[in-house]
Parts: C-alpha cells; sequence; structure tokens
C-alpha cells in the first residue's frame, strides 16, 4: 500500500496564516507531512510527501503525480491524505469554529472507509478536542466537499482540516508540542486502522 501524504500549500500561496502570524498554514502542514512520513516509513509502511518541493505546485500537478501512483500500482494500493489547518474568517480576525474535520467527495467510497478509520483515531488521541462529524448527510462522520484533489483523484482520498489557525485556543493547541503529537498520532494510527480495513476487506 503507497501511502501519499500532501501539505496543503507553497509558501508562496498568499494568506493562509494565523491573524498574529505566528502559524503559516504552509510551514505547519510541510513539518506534519515530514513527521507522518518518517513515522510511517519508520513503521514500515511505503509513505512519500506527494509535495516534496517548498513552492506551491498546482493541483492539477498533484493530482497527476497521484494518478500515476494508481496507474502503476493499482488505485486500490494507493492512499492519498491532503492535510489543512482550517480558517473560519480571512486571516485577519480571531473567530471563535473550532476542532478537527476531515472531508470525501460525495457519494460513498473507500474513502469514507478512510475517513471513518481517521475519525475513530481521532476520538482516542484528541480526547477532550472538538471532533468536527456531519452524520446528517450519508450517516458517516466525515464532511462531503468536492474538493479538487478529492474529486479527480482515482484512490481513496480524504482532506483533513486540522483545527482552526484563526481560534485562539486551537492555535495554541497547533503550536504545543502536546498538539502536533496528537495530531500527528491521529493521523498516523487512522491511516494504520485503514490499511488494516482495506487488506482484510
Ligand atoms: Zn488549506
Amino acid at each position: 500500500m503507497k501511502i501519499l501524504i500532501d501539505n496543503g500549500h507553497g509558501l508562496d500561496t498568499p494568506g493562509k496564516r494565523s491573524p498574529d502570524g505566528t502559524l503559516i498554514e504552509a510551514i505547519y502542514t510541510r513539518q506534519l507531512a515530514k513527521r507522518i512520513v518518517v513515522d510511517l516509513q519508520d513503521r514500515g509502511y511505503d509513505a512519500e510527501l506527494l509535495v516534496p518541493e517548498e513552492d506551491d505546485i498546482s493541483l492539477a500537478e498533484r493530482v497527476r503525480r497521484v494518478n500515476t501512483a494508481c496507474f502503476l500500482l493499482d488505485k486500490q494500493n494507493v492512499i492519498l491524505i491532503s492535510i489543512h489547518v482550517n480558517a473560519a474568517g480571512n486571516g485577519t480576525q480571531w473567530m471563535n469554529a473550532t476542532g478537527w474535520s476531515c472531508y470525501t467527495t460525495k457519494g460513498h467510497t473507500l474513502s469514507d472507509t478512510l475517513a471513518t478509520c481517521l475519525y475513530q483515531s481521532a476520538r482516542h488521541t484528541l480526547k477532550g478536542k472538538a471532533i468536527r462529524t456531519d452524520y446528517a448527510r450519508d450517516g458517516d462522520p466525515d464532511w462531503e466537499e468536492n474538493f479538487y484533489i478529492l474529486r479527480h483523484t482515482h484512490c481513496p482520498a480524504v482532506l483533513i482540516e486540522n483545527f482552526f489557525m484563526d481560534n485562539k485556543q486551537d492555535l495554541a493547541y497547533l503550536l504545543s508540542q502536546e498538539g502536533r503529537r496528537a495530531i500527528a498520532e491521529t493521523i498516523i494510527d487512522g491511516i494504520e486502522r485503514c490499511v488494516l480495513t482495506l487488506l482484510s476487506g
């Protein structure tokens, strides 16, 4: 199973930072993605950064890379996790929205299995933190949104919004060692659960 970890944006992406400038999404998600890839490799998984470059690689190119892996390895043998940090406003002021959430495309696919595994792990590793769910639409905890990278890739794919960089409490947690460790652990543990489910299913 090839595990591709995408960090949301490039350093040259405008905006995408906390109102006080202490968190820049591109840098934060890149550190998180690297940490997750190294940890998964240590555990023996075939994990890889989708975007090793520092600058912003277009969504079309990201999709092309994922689908090349799907073509070479078969789409059942690839999963994609795109890592982001959420924002409720435009980055200039503090907002109230809080919590962790995971998105799939509309409709039921193996991506929903991946998302459900990530939610199961989030409930353990992010104890006491807000976990944002959307059971109303299809009975799954995940949110459904036809994000470009999810819609155009052929393998199971999710996009994770790790808390809100424009919420003061979320930001403090995001920047803390405890928060960084718990967020990485959530994603690593969720991937492990998913790989076991897909291999046994
Ligand atoms: Zn983002």
